[in-house]
């Protein structure tokens, strides 16, 4: 299996880093061999050292999919508020295939990346038109927002499917142990690398207990920066440890990070603030709310006098920065927000009735007091 990607890997351009190439290719396959060692060390560990998560208890298929949609680009400490409400409000498939999208995302507001919400909401109404849910990694495939690692998850932690997840803690993790020194294009072209090693460490008839172990070992003891070598189960099978540096591991090409800069604009009158909504279809932000852009309304950039505050934030490998600007209503103004569907007058009162993205709900926040005072 590892002859056969290292071959994969040499036609995406990827170098082999000459001696330490071969001593990985090593180190994996001694990792390989040594998997009846390894797997009961990390099990033992896992058993004692787990965190103890709603999901976890009483588990069942419908909290393994809602927790595995949030845990998506989203810490568990962040997702946790999220996943209980959710739990309290949609608390199986039926009853989220039959809310309302306005329902799932005011539950979803906050937690960002909104496809997941919408993706989850549209795998539940799949599987309501279902007398069973699939149970392969391929089925589960077809159905929306699953991709390789949801459906491995899924299928090895509700049908015992032996189906590595490969995600960047297991990444790291393997990297680690098999002390493999090629730089990778990205953490996709890494994950393909490391799912041969990653699949053949499945052994016996757990292995959702298998990918849980390794997820909760990359969250808490291999870490990116100061793992915890010295409490870690696995220590003995570390070729990076031996090394003595471990954060060096995995080797992942720098993200070429894009700077962009946005103008807002804060148009407040007679207790209402204009918003602007986006479209049905809109990929990430759809039908959410954010304060408008000073294009949406085809204005120049406005009086520096009226800026009322500048937020930074990064999104994949943007950063951005993001300048809000004072408005005054004027009759050109009106003309412009009347012929346009996407903007709103919404009562100040009635905030907390629409979805705004998390950033323009904290941002909204703050504003409202420092546009008081
Ligand atoms: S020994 Fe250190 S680097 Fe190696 S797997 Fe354990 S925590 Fe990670």
């Amino acid at each position: 299996m590892v002859t056969k990607n290292r071959k994969n890997t040499q036609k995406s351009g990827e170098a082999p880093a000459g001696r330490s190439f071969c001593f990985s290719l090593a180190a994996s396959t001694q990792l390989i061999t040594r998997r009846l060692e390894f797997q009961p060390a990390l099990h033992a560990w896992y058993r004692i050292h787990q965190r103890k998560l709603p999901w976890r208890e009483a588990p069942s298929l419908y909290k393994t999919v809602v927790s595995e949609f949030m845990l998506q680009q989203t810490q568990v400490t962040t997702a946790l508020p999220y996943f209980e409400r959710w739990q309290r409000e949609l608390p199986d498939f039926k009853v989220l295939a039959a809310a309302s999208e306005a329902k799932v995302m005011k539950l979803w507001e906050g937690l960002g990346y909104y496809s997941r919400a919408r993706n989850l909401h549209k795998l539940a109404q799949a599987l309501a038109g279902r007398t069973e849910p699939p149970r392969s990694p391929a089925d589960w495939q077809e159905l929306p927002g699953i991709g390789p690692y949801t459906a491995a998850a899924i299928t090895s932690i509700s049908f015992d499917e032996p189906a590595a997840c490969v995600d960047g803690n297991v990444v790291r993790i393997l990297a680690r142990l098999t002390g493999e020194g090629r730089l990778f294009r990205d953490g996709s072209a890494a994950a393909k690398h490391f799912t041969p090693i990653a699949d053949a460490l499945i052994i016996g008839s757990h292995p959702g207990t298998h990918n849980q172990a390794m997820m909760e070992l990359g969250a808490t003891v291999c870490l990116r920066q100061r793992p915890l070598c010295l409490v870690c189960p696995v220590a003995g099978f570390c070729s990076a440890r031996k090394s003595g540096d471990p954060e060096k591991f995995p080797r992942l090409r720098p993200k070429q990070i894009e700077q962009r800069s946005v103008i807002r604009v804060w148009c407040e009158q007679r207790g209402q603030l204009l918003l602007k909504r986006s479209h049905a279809g809109a990929r990430q932000l759809a039908g959410l709310y954010e304060l408008p852009e000073a294009r949406d309304l085809h204005l120049p950039p406005p009086d520096k006098k009226t800026l009322l505050a500048v937020k930074r934030r990064a999104i994949t490998r943007f950063q951005i920065t993001e300048s809000i600007y004072a408005l005054k209503q004027t009759p050109a103004l009106r003309q412009i927000i009347a012929s346009d569907e996407s903007l709103e007058w919404v009562s100040l009162e009635k905030l907390d009735d629409i979805t705004l993205s998390g950033p323009h709900k904290r941002w909204i926040q703050e504003l409202r007091q420092h546009v008081k005072t």
